[in-house]
């Protein structure tokens, strides 16, 4: 057993299984310390992750506990300076996973080389990915830009690598506390009384995510090409902020899938899924520049105009358009919005409103409980036209069509916009049609803050001028 103290690396692995660094700080020490840096200018954006943060934290801290393992949490704005102090000692071990993101990549370079430099011993392991980044690539050796041959290459190439011997964690012999000035997880919570209903609906720990998995496996992934389109019922797993944050590991989901034996449509659907987040995180890493402008250049010259008004109707959910409130009703109030919806509320956004896709993407990290950059960005660029594989711009989502589509019955729109929950099923996608004593157009629910038809007409147009 190695003398000095095993130190963990915490970032989006709150998990046991699969826990490369961690399990591996287990089996080589007897004094394990797991540390959380908190960056509180990265969070500032992402408001509604820091409830699922703070509760990862007190659980996971938890589940440490049994193991005899501390997890101590530190605040700091800047990795380089935390680590440059720390590399100062000499007493400990330092273990990681990674991130897949450019700069957590970069910064990792920087640490790696620093560790050699004062001869540190030190492990860097594979993150939540099926497949390391620079795996898959195109004949020629440059980066996929187009998903289906991306995940028919990545699929294969996963299937047919030898799995890494497996294993598990260990209990420590002894508990100690290592860094000083640590903070409370109490310090990480949005603002306002805002998460109060996420508590009802998630827990954010390992074993729910488990829990969670089997549930969609046995109930819901056979129908899960079809279930998966429609909002209004539970057909999709709802496991990406468990996936965000790391307490289930892409690896287990694929797994538990393939053990389950539920080989068939819907499973090959589901992981395709996988594939796409596979997919963003390869886009970010290989074209950084799309995770703060547009993947298509072309775009850069697109005339997209500043309207607060119909901004902030877009973000509180009263637009006119049910299934576009809806789906933002649902965001602020759950943490999480069905694929569907986000790709019309994304689509409205950016094709009637002419707004930014830039502004809906800051919207949604704020909102969104499984925020992360790739799938967030390469999301909106997708939604907007601008991103690698993406929509055509000249697809325009008629946001009365799609609901009368994927909400036949205006169910989810009832849900969320209780306002309407009075209407047929004929007016509940067009509520400017009807009218009576009870419910009165722009009273009870506003009137369209944009005519689609006129609308479409002004989208296509700005798009004629790139
Ligand atoms: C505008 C826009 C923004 C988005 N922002 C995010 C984001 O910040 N974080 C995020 O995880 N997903 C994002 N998505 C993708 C997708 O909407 C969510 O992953 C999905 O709705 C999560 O629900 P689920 O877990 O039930 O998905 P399921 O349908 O059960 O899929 C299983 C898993 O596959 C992954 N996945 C599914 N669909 C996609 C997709 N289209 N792209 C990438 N990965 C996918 C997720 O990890 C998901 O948990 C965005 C999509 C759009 C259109």
């Amino acid at each position: 057993m190695d003398k000095n103290v095993g130190l963990f690396w915490l970032k989006d692995d709150f998990r046991l299984t699969k826990n490369n660094g961690l399990i591996e700080a287990t089996q080589n020490h007897d004094q394990v310390v797991v540390f959380y840096l908190y960056k509180k200018d990265t969070y500032k954006n992402q408001e509604a992750q820091k409830w699922w943060l703070n509760r990862s934290l007190l659980n996971f801290r938890n589940t440490l506990n049994n193991l005899n393992i501390t997890l101590e949490l530190i605040e700091t704005n800047s990795f380089k300076i935390f680590f440059d102090k720390l590399l100062k000692k000499k007493d400990f071990s330092l273990y990681w996973n990674k991130i897949y993101e450019p700069d957590y990549l970069k910064f990792d370079k920087y640490l790696l080389k620093n560790l050699k430099n004062k001869n540190i011993q030190h492990k860097r392991f594979k993150g939540n990915v099926l497949n390391e980044i620079d795996e898959i690539k195109k004949n020629d050796g440059t980066p996929f830009k187009v998903f289906t041959p991306f995940w028919r290459t990545a699929e294969k190439y996963y299937i047919e690598k030898i799995p890494s011997k497996e294993k598990t964690i260990k209990k420590c012999k002894k508990k100690i506390n290592y860094f000083k000035n640590c903070i409370e997880p109490e310090k990480i919570l949005p603002k306002n009384d805002w998460f109060n209903n996420f508590d009802k609906i998630w827990f954010p720990e390992e074993l729910s995510a488990l829990k969670e998995l089997q549930n969609f496996i046995k109930e819901r992934i056979t129908n899960y090409s079809e279930g998966r389109n429609f909002p209004s019922i539970v057909g999709t797993s709802k496991l990406s902020p468990f996936i965000k944050f790391g307490q289930l590991h892409v690896e287990t989901i694929w797994n538990e899938c393939i053990k389950n034996k539920t080989e068939n449509i819907g499973t090959s659907k589901f992981l395709a899924e996988i594939g796409w987040r596979e997919f963003n995180h390869s886009l970010i890493n290989h074209f950084p520049h799309m995770l703060k402008n547009n993947y298509s250049k072309k775009f850069d010259k697109f005339p997209w105009e500043k309207n607060s008004k119909f901004f902030n109707a877009w973000k509180k959910g009263m637009t006119g358009y049910p299934i576009v409130d809806a789906g933002m009703r649902e965001l602020y109030s759950t943490g999480w919005m069905h694929n569907r919806v986000r790709m019309i509320v994304g689509s409205f956004l950016v094709k009637h409103l002419l707004i930014d896709w830039k502004d809906g993407e800051k919207y949604f990290r704020k909102c969104l409980l499984d925020y992360s950059p790739a799938s967030n960005v390469a999301g909106w660029q997708w939604v907007a036209g601008c991103g690698a594989d993406a929509a055509p711009y000249f697809r325009i989502f008629n946001p009365i069509l799609q609901g009368e589509k994927f909400d036949k019955e205006g169910e989810y729109v009832k849900k969320w916009v209780p306002e309407l929950k009075n209407l047929s099923k004929k007016f509940i996608h067009k509520p400017w049609e009807f009218n009576d004593q009870k419910f009165k157009i722009g009273r009870d629910y506003p009137y369209p803050i944009v005519k689609h038809e006129q609308a479409r007409v002004k989208a296509l147009n700005a798009f004629k001028k790139i």
